[in-house]
């Protein structure tokens, strides 16, 4: 029987690959080392693990991590890439929020946004969804169980973070030179509010490589908490050098200027934005306001 439903899915996912195989991804596995939003199905490991007796992880066990640990770090490779879940095959292609992209994602200028509402653009979600629910009615009584107990109690949010931080240290240990993973643990100390853990942990991340825009960025929010505006301008400023595109980090870059009483330069960015038909809640207030000071 689940021999069937994994011949199935395979079916799905080769339909999927075939829909989206134009770009190829540069593998520098940014998007593998946080999966806490990636909604990823027991029959997508249950799969991994039929196939791929290297390692066997449960859904369970899978879900409580924040690396993948079907990456290998030091490689920077997929261990299980043609049996990668749904998710992974889609990433870049279709994404929920374009501001998450990662700066040097090679799909950002080929991307679909969706949403809950327009999920559907998603190749074949109707039949991926469809098959998942086959498969999770079709389970034992014991492993249908386990799993309904896993959706009803999901590792609290704070809890899943705090143990990111011993996986990005081990990770780091092995690394020590892989820019990203400092910026990823400084992501997790900046969620539980630990503000001078997460500054040294970004500037760390920013020396080894100084064009990471989600350092700079995060990095300027933590000057900005701690009183620090110039260095939040700087931060920002840097940030916006390695992605430009990024709307959002030139509204946040606005609104520093507006904190730090500089409203020429405040009303430059937020005119950018409106130039560009982009608008962020309060920007035309703002704008009132600068210019209503300048006069
Ligand atoms: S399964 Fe592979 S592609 Fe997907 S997150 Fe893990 S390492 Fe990355
Ligand atoms: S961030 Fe983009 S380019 Fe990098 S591994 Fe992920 S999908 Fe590929």
């Amino acid at each position: 029987m689940k021999e069937k439903i994994f011949k199935r899915l395979r079916k799905i996912y080769n339909k999927i690959d075939c829909e989206l195989e134009a770009k190829h991804c540069r593998f520098c596995v940014e998007c593998c080392l946080d999966i806490s939003d990636l909604n990823v199905t027991p029959l997508e490991i249950d799969y991994i693990n039929y196939y791929d007796s290297t390692q066997t992880i449960s859904w369970q066990e899978y879900n409580n991590k924040t690396i993948c640990p079907y990456c290998d770090i030091e490689k920077r490779k997929c261990l299980i890439y043609e049996l990668r879940p749904r998710f992974c095959r889609i990433f870049g292609h279709f994404l929920e929020n374009y501001y998450n992209f990662y700066s040097a994602c090679v799909y950002r200028e080929s991307h679909t946004v969706y949403d809950k509402n327009s999920i559907d653009k998603i190749p074949y979600h109707k039949e991926f969804c469809e098959l998942v629910k086959e498969y999770i009615y079709n389970l034992h009584g014991k492993e249908q169980e386990e799993y309904f107990q896993t959706l009803a109690h999901p590792l609290r949010e704070a809890e899943k973070i705090r143990n990111s931080i011993p996986e990005y240290m081990e990770a780091i240990n092995k690394t020590p030179g892989y820019a990203s993973l400092y910026y990823h643990l400084g992501k997790s100390y900046s969620s539980l509010n630990m503000k001078n853990e997460a500054i040294n942990c970004l500037l760390k991340s920013l020396t080894l490589d100084p064009t990471q825009f989600q350092a700079y960025n995060l990095l300027s929010f933590r000057f900005y908490e701690l009183g620090f505006i110039d260095y939040a301008i700087i931060s920002m400023k840097r940030a916006l050098r390695s992605a430009p595109w990024n709307n959002r980090a030139i509204f946040s870059l606005g609104l520093f200027y507006f904190e730090a009483g500089k409203f020429k330069e405040a009303l430059e960015n937020f005119e950018k934005l409106i130039n560009q038909k982009e608008n962020f809640e309060g920007l035309e207030n703002y704008i009132k306001i600068a210019r209503e000071l300048l006069i």
